[in-house]
């Protein structure tokens, strides 16, 4: 597959760190891929990724990859603050509200290429591969709930959270909060989300936040059950990843 470098974005700078550690997927929410790469090329905005992916599986190469492109923002994950430079940045030319309101076969089958890619020549571990609300979920809400995580689960590029875990496991775990004193739900899922890497800090006091953090949850891992609230489904799936994250070498 090759990619297009003919148009190119003015949009970024040094990184602060050599090391690329993180994939973050994003989508344009804009009406075409031709609006998105001037929009994304065009030094008034600010804004820039690595790659831009069309409805036809394109791969539009608008930043190279030494360089920190802008698409991160404000933004957290277990501790790293600066993800612009540590990170490459796709965007996938699709809104929830126009004609592109679909993760095309041929788009998804470009990102599977180029994430194989990106993963192998920088060595990034499959929990690194996250979605621009994973890493700020109270502003922003890309790659949203219909994003095809599970064929990135198939094609082993990411962390699949949903392998089966047994009845004695899962007590063993509810029961490890418990003995730490953790009794409220919503205290062992923030515990939980924050081991992950989740900005959970401003949403232990404010409600608003606290729903959005679970909806962005929702919409990468429980696709079907986005609700924003902390029901039996969702809470007992978060202790089914927690155990599979723990048991899964990383
Ligand atoms: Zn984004």
């Amino acid at each position: 597959m090759k990619f297009i470098n003919k148009y190119k974005s003015k949009n970024f700078n040094k990184r602060k760190t050599k090391q690329i550690i993180f994939i973050i997927i994003h989508y344009t929410a804009l009406k075409r891929c031709n609006d998105a790469i001037e929009y994304l090329c065009n030094s008034k905005n600010k804004v820039s990724s690595h790659y831009l992916i069309s409805q036809n599986g394109k791969i539009f190469n608008l930043v190279n990859e030494k360089m920190r492109a802008w698409h991160a923002g404000l933004s957290y994950w277990n501790d790293h603050i600066d993800i612009n430079s540590s990170s490459i940045g796709i965007e996938l030319d699709y809104s929830f509200y126009e004609t592109n309101n679909k993760f095309s076969i041929k788009m998804i089958n470009s990102l599977l290429f180029l994430l194989n890619k990106l993963k192998k020549k920088y060595k990034i571990k499959s929990h690194n591969i996250l979605g621009h609300s994973d890493i700020a979920p109270f502003r922003k809400i890309d790659p949203g709930p219909k994003f095809p995580w599970i064929k990135l689960y198939k094609s082993n590029l990411v962390f699949d959270p949903s392998k089966k875990i047994t009845i004695n496991n899962l007590n063993l775990i509810k029961n490890w909060f418990k003995k730490n004193k953790m009794f409220s739900a919503k205290k062992r899922t923030l515990f939980i989300l924050a081991y992950f890497g989740y900005d959970t800090i401003r949403a232990q006091n404010n409600h608003f936040f606290y729903r959005k953090l679970l909806f962005v949850y929702q919409a990468h891992y429980l696709q079907k059950n986005v609700s924003g609230k902390l029901d039996y489904k969702t809470s007992n799936f978060i202790f089914k990843h927690f155990l599979n994250y723990l048991l899964t070498k990383k």
